[in-house]
């Protein structure tokens, strides 16, 4: 196999290609590695391994070919120097936090960010000494004012869920930058495909494998990608010791879904601008929450950062929570369910799942309202989706 330089070559070529190291066997379709272990030629060369003089696998909780394959892949991808994949987005972000924070540490983290990982860094972080003050991602201000002298790091999803707010990352970076911080952006619901946080100056990039990347929700995977030095300071050694590894077979899922992510995100993107566009119309729907109608806030910002818009629209009716439970109920089609970036259109009322176990106070400062509505556009004739979702409003 010729050692190319996939650099050089555009994203959809890098999804389908890079990454693979054919082995003496020409197979075509990269082959799953099950192996827990790694056989050394004598004795001196295994020592030679342990202590890294020599490069090559020892156990699969820390290398293996298949997630290797995944890990240079997903960075070429992001634009990032380095990937190391884990067994799910919580442990990804799990890693980042053992990796790089200590006691009396502290982290500025958006509000609106995965219910997990807002628990990660309040009830387990904080009780090994690390602080976390929580702002509104769209406020630049306030993440300003929250820095302190002990800020290791500032978090954000963009856009967030389940309101689909922007942040501006390139100004989120330089005043990360300008105290002494790094900037984590989770980039699981654009996916490099339609954000590259990288060039925007953010220092680590987080993915749930389990959502876009593998498309069809078969697998639960994550993956932090970042700088060589800080993987190799602070990633590494916590994959190693910590070893929430993904398993090959996982890798091998996120591999192919990789290959398809392109086109997939484009289909899922105008099919959720058509839905957004279409549920504007709906006299039941009182607010509609989608970066691609002018009417966002955070339009223009969006239209900058991504390169297209997203497959995640989220809407408020009239009616309350009693509507928007009776407009799910009476879909026939479409997945009740709180995963996303699936093939198949799912449909969450984020007040009683996702966002249920916050109390209504916090859930009213987040915004998050009774008669909210998320769907995750899949990839089904856009016709049948307004039809089912006709059938409730
Ligand atoms: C799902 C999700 C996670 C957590 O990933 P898992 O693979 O479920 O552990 C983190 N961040 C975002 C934005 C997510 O949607």
């Amino acid at each position: 196999m010729k050692d190319i330089d996939w650099k050089n070559y555009g994203l959809e070529t890098q999804a389908i290609r890079a990454g693979q190291h054919r082995t003496h066997e020409d197979e075509h379709s990269l082959p799953i590695f099950a192996t827990s272990s790694y056989v050394f030629k004598n004795a001196e060369e295994a020592s030679l391994r342990f202590t890294g003089q020599k490069p090559g696998n020892i156990y699969s909780r820390f290398t293996n070919p298949t997630v290797n394959a995944f890990q240079e892949r997903l960075a070429l991808m992001e634009g990032g120097e380095r990937c190391l994949a884990f067994a799910s987005g919580m442990a990804a972000i799990l890693a980042v936090g053992m990796g790089l924070l200590k006691a009396g540490d502290h982290v500025v983290c958006s509000r609106g960010v995965f219910g997990n990982t807002v628990l990660l860094f309040q009830n387990y972080f904080g009780k090994f000494g690390v602080e976390t003050d929580f702002v509104d991602l769209i406020d630049t201000a306030a993440w300003e004012v929250a820095i302190k002298p002990n800020t290791r790091f500032l978090f954000l999803e963009t856009p967030s869920n389940p309101l689909i707010e922007i942040a501006d990352i390139e100004l989120l970076a330089t005043i990360a930058h300008k105290h002494g911080c790094l900037l984590i952006v989770d980039n699981c619901f654009c996916t490099p495909v339609l954000q590259k946080p990288f060039a925007l100056g953010a220092d680590i990039v987080i993915h749930s494998a389990t959502k876009y990347i593998d498309g069809q929700g078969r697998c639960v995977g994550g993956a932090v990608i970042a700088s060589n030095e800080i993987i190799e300071k602070s990633i590494y050694p916590y994959l190693r010791t910590g070893g929430a590894t993904m398993s090959p077979f996982n890798a091998w899922v996120f591999l192919s879904g990789l290959e398809t992510l392109a086109v997939r995100m484009k289909a899922h993107c105008d099919s959720a601008f058509e839905l957004a566009k279409w549920l504007e119309q709906c006299p039941a729907v009182s607010k509609i929450h989608y970066p691609g109608l002018v009417t966002h806030p955070q339009h223009e910002l969006a239209k900058r950062q991504q390169s297209h818009f997203g497959g995640i629209v989220s809407f408020e009716l009239h009616g309350g929570k009693e509507q928007a439970w009776k407009l799910i109920d009476a879909t026939e089609m479409i997945s009740i369910t709180a995963n996303l970036g699936d093939v198949k259109t799912t449909i969450t009322h984020p007040a009683t799942t996702t966002h249920g176990r916050l109390t209504p106070e916090v859930r009213e400062l987040a915004g998050i309202k009774d008669g909210l509505v998320r769907i995750s556009v899949g990839l089904e004739s856009i016709e049948d989706i307004k039809r089912d979702l006709a059938r409730g409003l």
